[in-house]
């Protein structure tokens, strides 16, 4: 099969670059445009932006020359979205109207009704969404986004006990990674040896958006979700507490047995990027940990531990997951393989 040529927006930045990465060798996508602000453009890659990831410095395309974002300039049938939020609101649609499927990691879309908010193996079905949102738009390409990267560790363990049992209320505190502010991201006098108990707009963002990925594609799911979001001092990774009250007070043996029988579509399909099992269970009672196990499966993977009773809500457990893999670009290409592999844009 014949690789479909995909263009990465916003490729000099932290998430751009992680694209760049990812998608390099990828059997499905090959980068053929990089494109980013009018100070990049027309500049060679290597010269308009630090590389800043292990590996092979850019990935290769260290020589090819940025584009502006304009899909006049830069166009492909898929285009991959690292844009910053107010880059994203005009940049999106004009791609999308243009003809291209526009999967992005900005929030500007991500509440809108008719645009999927997407994570595979949790809301598949909601790329029905997607000739609605063309009609209404008159556009012949579309957008697809991925969740906040708090929100997609969240609901990844939310899922499979949402299906089995029925989700009632949650209290989910973060423990989040520096790199999620991107770079420089929060100054080291600030979070060294410190913890910062907020995250502009985090704790709304992660409420609103569990509720429409666990719901039908027509409205929010009926739950509780309330989420607390502090900063530390960890470059990748964020943890999660969560305590969850589930329909029938399931018992703790009956949780971890529907978080290991749960095998979604990507795992079903064995989309390139899907990891092997899409969430990892631990047995000892010091793990999940954010430098021994987040790296696993390329950062896909999700890690549960800890599972117990809580006196609150029923059961408690410890999750993290891989804010600038799974949370960020994997996420991404793991929507676009969903969308390719289920012929949506045939
Ligand atoms: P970033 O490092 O600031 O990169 C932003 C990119 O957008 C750069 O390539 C920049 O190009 C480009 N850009 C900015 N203004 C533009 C304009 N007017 N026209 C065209 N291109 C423009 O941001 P980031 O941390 O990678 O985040 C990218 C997006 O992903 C954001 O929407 C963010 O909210 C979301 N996200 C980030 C994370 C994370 O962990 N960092 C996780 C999930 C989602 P120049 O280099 O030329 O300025």
């Amino acid at each position: 099969m014949s690789r479909i040529p995909v263009t990465v927006l916003g490729a000099t930045g932290v998430v751009g670059q992680r694209f760049v990465r990812r998608l390099a060798g990828h059997p499905m996508f090959e980068v053929t445009q990089i494109a980013a602000s009018d100070r990049s453009a027309g500049k060679a890659y290597r010269d308009a932006c630090d590389w800043r990831l292990d590996g092979e410095p850019y990935a290769g395309l260290g020589d090819q020359v940025l584009l502006p974002c304009e899909p006049g300039q830069a166009m492909n049938p898929i285009a991959f979205s690292a844009l910053d939020n107010a880059a994203a609101s005009d940049i999106e649609p004009a791609f999308a109207r243009a003809g291209a499927a526009v999967f992005s990691n900005a929030a500007s879309f991500r509440m809108a009704a008719d645009v999927p908010l997407l994570v595979p193996e949790v809301n598949p079905g909601h790329l029905e969404l997607l000739p609605g949102q063309r009609l209404a738009r008159g556009w012949s390409g579309a957008i697809l986004t991925n969740p906040n990267c708090t929100t997609t560790v969240l609901v990844m363990a939310l899922a499979p006990l949402h299906a089995a049992f029925g989700v009632e209320a949650v209290i989910m505190t973060s423990m989040q990674a520096v790199s999620g502010a991107g770079y420089p991201g929060v100054p080291s006098m600030d979070i060294l040896g410190n913890v910062v108990p907020y995250i502009g707009g985090e704790e709304d963002k992660v409420e609103r958006e569990v509720a429409k990925l666990l719901g039908p594609s027509g409205g929010p799911a009926d739950m509780v979700v309330s989420a607390l979001c502090y900063r530390v001092p960890v470059l990748e990774g964020h943890t999660e507490s969560v305590s969850v009250r589930l329909k029938g007070d399931p018992s703790p043996e009956q949780v971890r047995e529907a978080l290991a029988a749960w095998t979604p579509v990507p795992q079903q399909l064995r989309l390139p990027s899907a990891p092997p099992v899409p969430i990892r269970l631990h047995a000892a009672e010091n793990r999940p940990q954010v430098r021994r196990d987040v790296e696993d499966d390329g950062g896909m993977s999700v890690h549960v531990g800890r599972i117990r009773r809580c006196p609150l809500l029923g059961i408690k457990f410890t999750l993290l997951g891989h804010n600038t893999e799974r949370g960020s670009a994997g996420g991404s290409v793991l929507n676009a393989e969903l969308a390719v592999a289920q012929g949506v844009f045939a």
